[in-house]
């Protein structure tokens, strides 16, 4: 069962190799900037290579995008909506492949990965059916003015995306910008760079017009600063790291873009002692372990209030001492390998940082012998909110668990971080799950919950998470710039000078 889907992935990017370039204006384009290899993470072995785009490239790929865009913003929304739709077909008839692709590439597990490539297919779907109302505005009429708003296209985007679920994460940022009617450009990670490859070819071949969406493929510092200075796009939207945003808003800044950021997190998981602790500990885990952890909204933290955190922390510790690590292939697996050795290396050298602040690793803390990049699920406890695991987003299987004493504790720590993307929130008093999320420092808040998306709903962080928000119309006003007309209803009064 394994070794098919790994077939299957094999064969989906063999059109790849041996080194895989970009798609510009419709057409592949071999590329001829500088190798740099793309690793396997489950068995370390090299997969491929991508070509780092020259700035001729970029600049190939920015014109194809403004001279597509004209056409494509004048696109009705009801041809958009339709376009849209049979990208969204074709996806979920390609579903295994792109899941098996996640697999390879960014060492995900299937039983997450096969959710995902249907998720991106439903995220097409909810954008195309937005696109004939994109445009529409407000009416806000005055005694002598109709004042009326419309929204126009805001031209060709920059989008940039992290190497943690690519698929998914491309289609949530492509598929509102070309609902809306921008012509995009992206740049996907640099260490999982195949299935946003899949998403362009699949919107070429729904019928998309050249030039329409574009794919350079390069490292951040080359081609993705190359992307985000060009005065041609007129907007960015990034995922990935908080520091990464930064200095993309200062490559952004010459020309006065938009940015759009989905940046990192330290979410905490707050449990109350009055709370389902079966059920909030089946969130925990889950939240946690899931997508090897590396999951911008994983809950990182686990704040656990004292009357019961032995108790929680034992259960806790037994579930992970349980996880399944293995190949991500495999449906049974329920933790892969992290994405490249250097990440790796990263999440590994937080255990020592654990030990030297004083924390106890009480599961896992160490890379696990063999081939790939696979880490142990990690269990620190004796943490407190000012340590370092507490406070960096790790970006692994790797959960810090913290006690506090009462609600005023629990939302000083909860919010006693420099991000703000996400929080949890276990309790069974209705007063309390009000109280704590209106004192909650975090763009988004799970009540008895673990994380589950509603595509309408706002989707982004505050703090060092993020700037702006996803989801619904709040995608919408990113892409799209607003215009407020007003038309005078009658000879109102003016002031007439120099007469
Ligand atoms: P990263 O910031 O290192 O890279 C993200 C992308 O930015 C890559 O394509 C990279 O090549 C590009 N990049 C790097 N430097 C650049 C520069 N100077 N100019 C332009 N582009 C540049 O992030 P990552 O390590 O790929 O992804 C992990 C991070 O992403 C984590 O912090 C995670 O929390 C975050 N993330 C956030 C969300 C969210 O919705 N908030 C979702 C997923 C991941």
């Amino acid at each position: 069962m394994g070794s098919s889907r790994l077939n299957t992935a094999l064969v989906a990017i063999a059109h790849m190799q041996p080194t895989l370039g970009h798609f510009i204006d419709g057409k592949v384009v071999a590329g001829g900037g500088a190798p740099s290899e793309v690793f396997r993470p489950d068995t370390g072995e090299t997969l491929g290579a991508i070509n780092d785009a020259t700035a001729d490239e970029v600049n190939a790929a920015v014109a194809a995008a403004k001279r597509a865009f004209p056409a494509w913003a004048a696109t009705s929304g009801e041809r958009r909506k339709e376009m849209l739709h049979k990208v969204a077909d074709i996806i979920e008839a390609r579903a295994e492949e792109i899941a098996a692709v996640e697999c390879l590439d960014a060492g995900q597990c299937w039983r997450f990965m096969a959710k995902a490539a249907v998720r991106g297919a439903e995220n097409f779907r909810f954008f195309a059916d937005l696109a004939p109302s994109a445009a529409d505005g407000v009416s806000l009429p005055t005694a002598d003015h109709l004042n009326y708003t419309t929204r126009m296209a805001v031209g060709p985007v920059a989008v940039i995306t992290p190497w943690n679920t690519p698929f998914m994460l491309s289609t949530w940022k492509i598929a509102p910008a070309l609902a809306a009617g921008c012509t995009v450009v992206q740049k996907p990670a640099e260490w999982s760079p195949y299935s946003a490859r899949l998403l362009v070819e699949i919107a070429h071949e729904a019928g998309l017009p050249a030039g329409v969406f574009n794919s350079v493929n390069g490292l951040g510092e080359t081609t993705g600063k190359r992307l985000t200075e060009h005065p041609d796009i007129k907007a960015i939207a990034f995922v990935g790291e908080s520091k990464t945003g930064s200095a993309i808003m200062r490559q952004g800044s010459e020309t006065l873009k938009r940015v759009h950021f989905e940046l990192g997190g330290k979410n905490p998981v707050i449990v109350f002692d009055d709370a389902d602790l079966e059920r909030a500990l089946d969130a925990v885990v889950f939240m946690i372990f899931s997508l090897n952890g590396q999951r911008c909204t994983s809950s990182s933290r686990v704040l656990i209030q004292s009357s019961i955190y032995d108790r929680f922390v034992e259960g806790i510790a037994v579930r992970v001492r349980n996880l399944k690590v293995g190949d991500p292939f495999d449906p049974a697996t329920e933790v892969g390998p992290l994405i490249h050795p250097r990440h790796l290396a990263k999440v590994e050298s937080y255990a020592d940082i654990a030990r030297a602040d004083g924390a106890t690793v009480a599961v896992g803390g160490a890379r696990v012998p063999g081939p790939g990049y696979f880490y142990q699920p990690t269990l620190y406890t004796a943490a407190d909110q000012h340590m370092r695991i507490a406070q960096e987003e790790i970006f692994g299987p790797v959960l810090t668990a913290i006690p506090f004493e009462d609600e005023a504790d629990a939302i000083a720590k909860a919010n006693d971080a420099a991000y703000g993307l996400a929080a949890y929130l276990w309790t069974s008093e209705i007063g309390r799950a009000l109280r704590v999320s209106n004192a909650l420092e975090a763009g988004m808040i799970w009540v008895n919950s673990e994380n589950v998306r509603h595509l309408p709903a706002p989707f982004g962080g505050m703090k060092a998470s993020g700037i702006g928000r996803d989801g619904g119309d709040w995608s919408f006003d990113f892409y799209m710039e607003t215009k407020n007309v007003a038309l005078a209803m009658g000879n109102h009064k003016m002031q007439r000078l120099g007469v």
